[in-house]
Order: structure tokens, then sequence, then C-alpha cells
């Protein structure tokens, strides 16, 4: 029998621990509601707004942790991460402000907006043809050939913990909560997030929303085993995972009481709606768990219901091109 890679489950303390680590470093996003938003869906909603957050997105909470948990030996030896979004400039931001050195797996035709960001926070990026190449292959390589620790973008307890600390700061502001509502790509937020509500506002459900396109995790929730899908076609491009991972998906298991999906025009609305009325750029991937209320896909009425705001990161042409549609 293969002997299998089996890492404890972080807990709530670990989330604990991420928001001591966070505390002056990440923002302590706001908390804003919408009247118009009560009145169209007839709950309380608790907008926790991490597109806001420092490189736009929750990814930074993580991101931070997972480096700032480094031994000082790790540290000087620097991290590496592959990604062509959020987690990617979360990264390089958070070693830049640690200290520690990052390089960047990026496809070559990401856009150059996001590699020049990524740059930007002083990171080396290394670019891969992502038809021909093998982006996993090539981190682990560097990770191996320069002794670089390889931070994974959700499936890792340091980022499952420092992603839960959102939940946390938004329950410990607005208290107990009926319902939280958190959008959900590889699972790292939303098993995060779940384990801060569990200890904080015990009964509250939690529920994860996906696009309609990647419906893997409800599948894999429902059957009780991950399920792997092709790439999905959708706006909601932070969440175009194709399978969850093995620690987000057996903290999910336990803990989410279910999971749901949104449709892109859902999105678009909905990121109309939070400029139109709350002046806030959301990308379409941080409308997924807005979207799931707003629509009516989850019943919130005479409930009071958390909706983390996951990320504001859309460029602006983009944009104008959703608004116009
Ligand atoms: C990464 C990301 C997600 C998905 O988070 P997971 O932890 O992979 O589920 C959602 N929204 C935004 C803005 C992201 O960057």
């Amino acid at each position: 029998m293969p002997v299998e890679f089996a890492p404890t489950l972080p807990t709530f303390a670990d989330v604990a621990e991420a928001a001591g680590r966070l505390a002056g470093m990440a923002h302590r996003t706001p908390v804003v509601t919408s009247r118009t938003a009560d009145s169209r869906t007839g709950g309380s909603l608790f907008f926790k707004c991490e597109n806001l957050q420092r490189a736009g997105a929750f990814k930074f909470r993580g991101g931070y942790n997972a480096i700032a948990s480094l031994d000082a030996s790790a540290r000087a030896a620097g991290v590496v991460a592959f990604s062509s979004g959020n987690h990617a400039q979360a990264i390089a931001y958070a070693g830049a402000l640690l200290g520690v050195s990052t390089v960047i797996v990026m496809p070559a035709d990401a856009p150059a907006m996001k590699v020049a960001a990524t740059r930007g926070y002083g990171a080396t990026v290394v670019l891969y043809d992502r038809y021909t190449e093998d982006r996993e292959e090539i981190g682990r390589r560097i990770a191996a050939e320069q002794g670089r620790t390889m931070v994974p973008p959700f499936d890792h307890p340091a980022v499952i913990a420092g992603q839960g600390t959102a939940a946390l700061e938004l329950i410990n502001e607005v208290g107990p909560l009926d319902l939280l509502l958190v959008c959900l790509g590889g699972g790292g937020l939303l098993s995060g997030s779940a384990l801060a509500a569990a200890e904080l506002s015990p009964g509250c459900r939690v529920i994860g929303v996906e696009p309609e396109a990647g419906d893997d995790g409800r599948r894999s929730f429902e059957s009780g085993r991950i399920v792997t899908i092709p790439v999905p076609q959708s706006i909601a491009d932070g969440a175009l995972t194709t399978a969850l991972g093995q620690m987000t998906f057996a903290i999910i298991r336990e803990r989410v009481s279910g999971i749901v999906s949104v449709s892109d025009a859902m999105l678009v609305d909905t990121m109309r709606f939070f400029i139109e009325r709350l002046k806030l750029v959301v990308e379409p991937t941080g409308c997924l768990a807005a979207a799931a209320a707003l629509h009516g896909i989850v019943p919130v009425r005479g409930k009071r219901v958390g909706v983390i705001l996951s990320g504001g990161n859309v460029d602006p042409a983009s944009l104008a091109r959703f608004l116009a549609s």
C-alpha cells in the first residue's frame, strides 16, 4: 500500500493564529449594507469588501499567512507560485512586505497588466507556454533547483487559515449570522470561512457559490468524491478551477451546508448593481456570492446574511464591456 500524504487539516485555532499574523498587515476591510439590496431580497445583507483588500482580493490573507509561517531558512530561500490571477499578485506583494524573494510562473499570454502588476510588487515572473508546457512541472523544477517553497493557491493549511480571517472579521464586526455566502473556486476561501463560522456563529449555514458552467463543487459535494471537470467557460475567471483540493473538500464536506451556482448574466447584473448603488468595483468572480442572494438562488428573507465580495481586479476595458452588455 502506498503511504498517502495526509497533512492535518487546519482548525479554527489556525484561523485565529492567522488573524494575529495579519493584524496591521492585511486591511480590515469595510462591511457595507444596502437598503436596496435588503428590500430587493427581504434579508439583512452584510457585504464584506475584500475587493478593497491589499492587492485587490482576499488572496493576500492566505498568501501572507503562508509566507509568514515559514521558518527563517525557508524564508531566506524564497517561494514560488503559479497563477495568472489574484494569487500571483498576493504572493508577490506579501513576499515584498516580508522581505522574501518570490518567483511567479505565469502563462506567456496572461494580460500584460497582470504581469506588470506582479513584477511591480517585486516578483520574478517566469513565463511559460500554456499550450505546450506544464506550469506545475516548471514550478516544481524551480522549487527543487532553488530550494524554494511552493505556495499553492488553495489546498494548503496556512492558505486556508488565512482566507478564513475575512469571515472571522465579518462575524466579529456584525455579530452572529443565519447564513454566510462565499464564492467557490478551489475552496480555500469557503473552507476557511466555514471554520470561522462554525466557531464564531454556531448554527450559521455556510453556502458555496460557483459559476454555473463549472459546477464541480456541487457535484463533488453531492457525490462525496472530488469530481474533476474540463476548464469551465465563465466570466468568473477566479473560479475556473477544475477540481476542489483534498483538504478544502474534506472541510467543505464536514462544515458546509450546500453549494449552488449562478449564471454569467447574473454576475454582470450584480457587477452593475455594486457600481450603481454602492460605488464598488467588484470583479465577476467577486460577485458570485452576492448574485446568489440578489437573484434568489438562495432564499434570504428574514435572515441575517454575510456575503463575501472576494475581489475587485477587473481591468477597465473589460469592465466597460461587461457594463455595456
Ligand atoms: C481565487 C479567487 C476565488 C476563489 O477562491 P478559492 O479559494 O479558490 O475557492 C474567488 N474570488 C476571487 C476574486 C479570487 O481571486
